[in-house]
């Protein structure tokens, strides 16, 4: 599937000045004093790998300082290999895969894609539309069984049904995806999601759900389609680029993930959210979406500690 032939995916010292260039662009940042490029390599045959010492403050390193990665006992190669892997795939990659693949364990493989998930969350600045810009909004149930999945029943429980999760999403046409997932749906919840993720100055558009009516007011316009009397396009009244979006998010969460435990459903929808917002049709490939999406690792590290301890506690 994916290529893994670049070089900074199997050698450790290319890995490691890949990522000093991606996240130091000017030179080395010292993290104690803030100093720009005033660092001196440390040479030695005991000194790590990649340890600079401040030459202000004498502080000693490391460009992993303060990243998802700090501590972490996986090599950055293959750090920056399963990266890629999650971020050159269309539909998402398993830890199974990434087990075989890197060789790995299954279980640190899970830990790592959890973790780069996490170093996507909140990496997208801004909100969404604007002037002239139309932001479709809906709804959608991920997980549980099929019997539940019926649309009649998922109605009458208002909440998504039984064993099932809901997602509400934001889609610019052409342009970004941001989803979040909420233990219940309401205008209460929803009104907070809609004025700070998306200008007044943009168009909606929603299916007739209740929910948004009294949000969507406080928009410069507000059209619905109603799919409950099977109204899909009315002109250019549709929200058929969130239902596209859906139906790539479910395909990879039920196809590949098979199963999303409610607890890690955020890191997930940020997977796909990411990938949906640098996608090829906005003119970004594999690896420049790799690259871009390494910026999130920087000041995740208190999360990326969290995760681990309620593996831990799980496990
Ligand atoms: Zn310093």
């Amino acid at each position: 599937m994916s290529d893994l032939s670049n070089p900074i995916f199997t050698d450790e010292a290319k890995a490691r000045k890949w990522l000093e260039r991606r996240i130091w662009p000017n030179g080395p940042i010292c993290p104690k004093c803030g100093s720009v490029d005033q660092a001196t390599l440390m040479k030695g045959k005991t000194t790590r790998p990649g340890l600079y010492q401040c030459n202000y403050c004498r502080e000693p390193f490391t460009v992993t300082v303060n990243t998802l990665y700090e501590r972490s006992h996986i090599p950055l190669h293959k750090w920056l290999a399963a990266t890629y892997l999650l971020m050159a795939s269309k539909k998402g990659v398993s830890a199974m895969q990434v087990h075989r693949m890197l060789g790995v364990s299954y279980k640190s493989a899970w830990f790592m894609c959890h973790r780069i998930r996490e170093s996507l969350r909140f990496n997208d600045e801004g909100p969404l539309g604007g002037e002239g810009m139309t932001v479709e909004a809906d709804e959608t149930f991920i997980g549980g069984k099929e019997k539940n999945r019926h649309r009649s029943k998922r109605k009458h429980l208002g909440t998504g049904g039984v064993n099932k999760e809901s997602v509400f999403s934001l889609v610019e046409r052409d342009g970004r995806a941001r989803s979040f997932h909420m233990e219940t749906v309401s205008a209460d919840n929803l009104r907070p999601i809609l004025v700070t993720q998306v200008k007044r100055s943009t168009a909606l558009m929603t299916d007739n759900a209740n929910v948004m009516t009294l949000a969507g007011s406080e928009f410069k316009s507000h059209q619905t389609v109603n799919h409950s009397i099977g109204e899909y396009v009315r002109g250019g009244v549709h929200t058929n680029t969130i239902e596209g979006y859906f139906s790539i998010m479910k395909r990879g969460i039920t196809g590949v993930y098979h199963h999303v435990s409610a607890q890690h459903l955020k890191r997930y929808l940020a997977e796909f959210d990411y990938r949906y917002n640098e996608r090829e049709a906005l003119g970004v490939n594999d690896t420049e979406r790799m690259a871009k999406s390494i910026k999130g690792i920087v000041g995740k590290r208190m999360t990326y500690r969290r995760i681990e301890e309620r593996a831990n506690k799980q496990a």
